[in-house]
């Protein structure tokens, strides 16, 4: 066991995948946790009945992370609910692929939206709490943590999806930005780079035994990433196991970003 017990944080997207592992995984770890979602309630209300079945608390916070609005809400409502939050997983996002030539602007203005502003609108709320509140020495050494999850597309680029690459490639400088202004304020803020994860996001690229022989082929490790992998990471960089990290992406993704396609050529 770490020392996260009684911590109370919020992750975003937390209803499906990545988010889903990372709250379960946080639960055990006796986190009080926000679980954001923003369609599908029957998939938090059974989360939430886990975490509850396994002695863990969390509540269920709908809100689009794109929306200020409805993203100040979920930090207002959970904060009167558990008094204050100490780590923010920014985890939600989507895809809305196409050639850049067919590519609208509403495919290209929602995944900004959603993957990037979400996560500005969601940290500057828990920034504002994390300053008010300072460093108790008791809950943590850090006045609060940041994850973003970002992905492998913060550093690879990706055609036919130049709208999700652009978002994580600002993700990545918004994470490192952020640490460099909030590390004085003794806030860290770090990234999470996954490769390719078993979720509902990326099905058409493991849901066939071509598709995933295919998908093989970019990951030297040549094993899919489960979510729960993604979720152990997510833990360790919210406890102060990690005190001395902030301003670093970890990529989690079997050797996705080692070039594989140079391993026997160039
Ligand atoms: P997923 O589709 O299973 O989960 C995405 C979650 O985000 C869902 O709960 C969805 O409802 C939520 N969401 C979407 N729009 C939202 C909004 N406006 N407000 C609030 N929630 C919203 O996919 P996943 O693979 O678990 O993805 C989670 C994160 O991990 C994403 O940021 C994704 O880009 C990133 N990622 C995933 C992979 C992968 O291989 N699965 C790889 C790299 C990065």
């Amino acid at each position: 066991m770490n020392n996260l017990k009684g911590q109370v944080a919020l992750v975003t997207g937390a209803n499906s995948g990545i988010g889903k592992a990372v709250a379960m995984e946080l639960a055990t770890q006796g986190v009080k946790v926000g679980i954001n979602y923003v369609s599908n309630p029957e998939a938090t209300d059974q989360i939430i009945h886990d975490i509850k079945k396994n002695g863990g608390e969390a509540i269920a916070l709908q809100a689009d992370v794109s929306k200020e609005d409805q993203a100040q809400g979920m930090f207002k409502t959970l904060i009167e609910a558990y008094g204050t939050i100490d780590i923010l997983v920014n985890n939600a996002g989507l895809q809305r692929d196409s050639p850049i030539q067919d590519m609208t602007l509403a495919q290209w203005q929602l995944v900004i939206d959603v993957n990037l502003t979400g996560q500005f609108l969601c940290a500057r709320e828990a920034v504002k709490e994390f300053l008010k509140r300072g460093v108790v020495a008791e809950r943590s050494k850090a006045a609060g943590k940041i994850i973003c999850m970002s992905s492998v597309h913060e550093v690879i680029p990706w055609g036919g999806h130049v709208n999700y690459a652009s978002s994580k490639g600002g993700i990545m400088l918004l994470m490192k930005s952020l640490a460099q202004e909030l590390s004085p304020k003794k806030i860290r803020v770090n990234g999470i780079g996954p490769g390719a994860i078993q979720t509902p996001i990326n099905h058409q690229a493991w849901e066939t035994p071509e598709a995933l022989e295919k998908l093989l082929t970019l990951i030297p490790y040549q094993r899919i990433g489960q979510p729960e992998d993604v979720a152990k990471l997510a833990v360790w960089l919210a406890s102060d196991d990690s005190d001395y990290i902030t301003g670093t992406t970890v990529f989690i993704d079997g050797g996705m970003t080692l070039y594989p396609g140079f391993s026997t050529n160039g």
